[in-house]
């Protein structure tokens, strides 16, 4: 999969259109004409993605468009377009945290899906009952297919967003039936641990969550959940080495790519692309390239540099973590939770 920032990350906005944010730290370096990605940038980064092989195959599986939040850049729709003509799976990802439905962004999002590609969101508690829930009402109807992404503090943050869906889709009830019963099993499982185990570490949790599935399937609806840990960022907005809800263990991402697979590649509004998957607080420092600024050759070129030196950088990290030197950043700017 590629996922590519299409509007400026701050996690800052006002709803509905930015007035007067985008001003203050991370984004105070980004100038004013970067905070949206323009459609002559998308088409720029179409034409690379046909040119390089490894690139191609991603976008063959799925393009998801980010941010920041996607619907806020006001050339959304046409940027769906122009990634829609290398990819057969576009995606946007939305907080849903919109006023109403004659917001821009509401209508950008029915244009988009009229377009044929998905809307997949993010539930936050604090904006569901007010934006969320009314409008994923609507949602459900315009589309067949969705992934929620679940972030959680705690286990009991994330039983409280697991009910929440389980109240809404029991409203929806019977033809969202199937996405009810895969969200019980995790009620049941995540309760189960609420109730006995509320301190568990990272292990036991996986453990004891098993291989529940990701997806409820049916022909009318499907429904894919992703459950995911929160991370504190530090005053350089680098994520830390443990996860919020299980902070007894660093939290290890393997990197594919210092092993040779490109899964997944990030590409930050900038063109810099970061082979796995980054919400921008990895700030790993070898770039696979840029993709609007390099040639196909030379980011191919960069690749392998990059590659090498993530192999030394997590090797170095793999030793770090034996000596019990964790958190130490390595001289290749790898992050420290990288193994
Ligand atoms: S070293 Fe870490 S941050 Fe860098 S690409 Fe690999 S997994 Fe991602």
């Amino acid at each position: 999969m590629l996922s590519i920032f299409v509007e400026a990350s701050c996690n800052r906005y006002n709803r509905d259109e930015c007035v007067d944010c985008h001003v203050f730290e991370p984004l105070a370096d980004i100038s004013k004409p970067d905070w949206h990605m323009t459609p002559d940038q998308a088409r720029l980064m179409a034409t690379k993605i046909r040119q390089i092989d490894t690139l191609n195959a991603l976008a063959q599986q799925e393009i998801n468009l980010t941010g920041g939040e996607a619907t806020q850049n006001p050339h959304i729709v046409e940027i769906v377009k122009v990634f829609q003509s290398v990819s057969p799976s576009v995606c946007v990802h939305t907080n849903l945290e919109i006023n109403s439905k004659s917001s821009k962004r509401w209508l950008r999002l029915v244009e988009i899906i009229d377009e044929g590609a998905r809307a997949d969101i993010t539930l936050y508690p604090t904006a569901w009952e007010k934006f969320q829930k009314p409008l994923l009402k609507e949602l459900i109807v315009l589309q067949n297919r969705m992934i929620a992404n679940l972030i959680f503090e705690n286990l009991v943050h994330l039983q409280q967003q697991i009910q929440i869906l389980i109240g809404f889709f029991d409203e929806e009830a019977p033809s969202f039936n199937h996405v009810i019963r895969l969200l019980q099993k995790y009620n049941e499982k995540v309760s189960w641990l609420v109730e006995n185990q509320p301190e568990c570490d990272e292990t036991i949790y996986t453990t004891h969550m098993g291989d529940t599935e990701a997806f409820a399937r049916e022909e009318n609806f499907t429904l894919g959940l992703s459950l995911l840990p929160a991370f504190k960022v530090d005053t350089k907005g680098r994520r830390a080495m443990s996860s919020i809800p299980f902070p007894q263990t660093p939290y290890i991402i393997n990197c594919p790519a210092a092993r040779g697979s490109i899964d997944i590649m990030t590409v930050q509004q900038t063109g810099e692309m970061t082979p796995c998957c980054d919400v921008g607080n990895l700030k790993c420092q070898p770039k696979f390239g840029n993709l609007l600024t390099d040639s196909p050759n030379e980011i191919m070129a960069k690749f392998e540099q990059s590659r090498k030196k993530m192999f030394t950088g997590i090797s170095k990290n793999q030793e770090n973590l034996k000596n019990e030197k964790l958190g130490k950043w390595v001289e290749e700017g790898i992050p420290p939770y990288c193994g």
